[in-house]
């Protein structure tokens, strides 16, 4: 039995006589009856998968570079001290340490997903004194794979090499400690005030939800707590936001954007429209005008990276290995099943439901609903088509409800100009038109916490299910008219969003289009978060730090 599972897990050693060296097994290893179940990552999809978890007909072994959970929604907050990096984190053998499955976890990465032969090739990040037996091969029966994502860079010279990432733990205390380096830098005696203005000067690079919250957080920490120690750096101190679209923050409504560009006008913060960030270099980032083509040249003292997510480089092998190429993330099936691997699943932020398919026969469903073949369809026909559509795809009716359309009419008045209710009719390409504008819109469910937690509570109550299902498969019927399934497919029920934009400001986005900004919806945001912590243990230190916050003001030690 491997050391430190409760399982009979299949783990292979390395070995070094092997070509690649990587080798299977050294010993044979107790055959257990209970299927293998491998989860590769302990972010938000693979952690919330292994809590629901409760049948205790799995051995489970989960793979992560690292041993904690952590709650990634106040990692802006690590950046400026307001909480504590030890706060927000749980380790992940507390999380999965359950009666009644069997589950162990390795501290180690995966590099290769062989999907044809059930295995996964790791590497311990322990590599002193190993002798060679840091690789190992894990065999699975089903494969979880929640690895996450990787900053997107887009390819910019220089950001790898200059920039600050804001995604690990690690990221936010490296940034914590880099802003209190530049403020005890600018405080040495025989520098040019130029030079000042340089150290002093923070950039951040992206205008979604992360880059105005870590804006937002560092004005405060700036205004609340630094200049009252640092008095002289008051004149030299700038906050810059760069964003290439013409708003920030907009995958929310209106009257946020508008909000928080206000906001930041006031308080201070350079927010830069338009500005497509070219090329960054150890003291300047230059910068690209949207429309004029004009280059600008900005010299910084550090600048924060935050322009979305790309692919991890072993999901991109793996894309690759199974003929998925040119996507940012793994294609699945509404059950979460990586197309063409009845086990192998993939979720959160490294998976994307595939959901082009409904719209590759777009005359296919024209006529399916022409049920009088009249070659037109009305709005009542088309309402169907719509129901159908949002039935199988959560984000169309997500994007309906950004667009607040409530009804199906909106939508036709779109296709069609402003034609009374009653009159609208479709032909086929007017059908194309509208069905092709939310076609356009419904590319992929948000990268975020909330959508990788449901896939992974999703996912183990299937798994919880399986054997139940496996001696009764007729399942629940799947969709009008399309037979049964197993499992009813993934749906996504989007519970709203919060931007915090500092001083004790929050803007939240709803079900149900319901705005609220102010200090109110701050308290909201506090108790939200608390409650949404893993364990009593973080909501405790979570609470803590925000009182300490309240009473002490942040740390700004050079060792935290
Ligand atoms: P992650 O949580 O990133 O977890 C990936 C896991 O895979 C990690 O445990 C990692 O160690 C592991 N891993 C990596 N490489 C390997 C490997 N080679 N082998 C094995 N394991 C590996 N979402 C919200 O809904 N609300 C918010 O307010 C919010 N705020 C955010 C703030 C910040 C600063 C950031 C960075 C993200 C925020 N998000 C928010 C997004 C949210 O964090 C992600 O969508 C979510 O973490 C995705 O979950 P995941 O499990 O797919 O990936």
């Amino acid at each position: 039995m491997a050391y430190g599972c409760s399982g009979g897990g299949l783990v292979a050693y390395a070995d070094a006589n092997s070509s690649n060296g990587v080798h299977a097994l050294a010993t044979p290893e107790p055959v257990s009856k209970k299927k293998k179940v491998v989860v590769l990552g302990t972010g938000w999809a693979g952690t919330s998968f292994l809590k629901k978890l409760n049948s205790p007909s799995y051995d489970v072994q989960v793979i992560s570079p690292r041993n904690y959970f952590a709650f990634t929604p106040l990692l802006p907050s690590v950046t400026c001290g307001t909480v504590e990096a030890r706060s927000i984190v749980e380790p992940i053998r507390n999380i999965v340490r359950k009666k009644n499955v069997d589950i162990c976890f390795w501290e180690a990465e995966c590099f290769k997903i062989d999907a044809e032969n059930k295995k996964v090739y790791c590497r311990s990040n322990q590599n002193a004194n190993m002798n060679g037996k840091e690789e190992f091969v894990v065999e699975y029966d089903y494969l979880v794979i929640a690895m996450g994502a990787r900053p997107n860079t887009f390819n910019t010279p220089g950001v790898m090499e200059y920039c600050n990432f804001l995604k690990e733990v690690e990221d936010a205390q490296k940034i914590r400690r880099s802003v209190i380096d530049n403020f005890e830098k600018a405080s040495l005696p025989n520098l040019s005030d130029e030079e000042r203005k340089r150290i002093l000067h923070f950039v951040v690079v992206g205008g979604g939800p992360t880059g105005v919250e870590f804006a937002a957080e560092l004005h405060d920490f700036v205004n609340e707590d630094l200049i009252k120690i640092y008095p002289s750096a008051k004149d030299f101190v700038k906050i810059t936001l760069l964003e290439a679209a013409d708003h920030i923050l907009n995958m929310f409504d209106k009257r946020i954007t508008d909000f928080a560009e206000e906001k930041f006008r006031r308080d201070g913060i350079d927010v830069k429209l338009g500005s497509m960030v070219v090329k960054v270099s150890d003291k300047d980032i230059s910068t690209k005008v949207r429309g004029s083509g004009e280059t600008t040249s900005i010299p910084y003292g550090m600048v924060v990276w935050s322009t979305g997510i790309g692919t991890h480089p072993v999901i991109r092998d793996f894309m690759r290995q199974i003929g998925q190429n040119n996507r940012r993330a793994l294609a699945t099936d509404e059950w979460l099943r990586v197309e063409g691997f009845n086990n192998v699943y993939a979720l959160g932020d490294c998976a994307t439901i595939n959901q082009r398919k409904v719209m590759e026969d777009i005359s296919a469903i024209f006529k399916k609903a022409d049920k009088d073949n009249s070659g037109t369809l009305t709005v009542k026909e088309f309402q169907e088509v719509i129901n159908d559509i949002c039935e199988r795809y959560p984000q169309v009716e997500l994007y309906l409800k950004n667009k607040k359309m409530r009804n199906i009419v909106d939508l036709l008045k779109e296709a069609k100009g402003d034609v009374a209710k009653e009159s609208i009719e479709l032909n086929i390409e007017e059908f194309k038109t509208a069905l092709s504008e939310v076609d356009s819109q419904m590319k992929n469910l948000p990268a975020t916490a909330q959508v990788a937690s449901q896939q992974g509570t999703y996912l183990a109550n299937c798994f919880n299910r399986m054997e139940e299902v496996e001696n009764n498969p007729e399942g629940p019927l799947r969709f009008r008219g399309e037979g049964r399934h197993r499992f009813r497919p993934f749906r996504y029920k989007h519970l709203g969003q919060f931007a915090p934009l500092g001083g004790e400001q929050t803007a939240a986005q709803l079900p149900g289009d319901w705005v609220s900004i102010g200090h109110s919806t701050q308290w909201l945001w506090y108790s939200v978060y608390a409650s949404k912590q893993v364990s009593w243990r973080t909501r405790a230190l979570v609470v803590s730090d925000w009182t300490r916050r309240f009473i002490f003001g942040r740390d700004s030690s050079r060792t935290a």
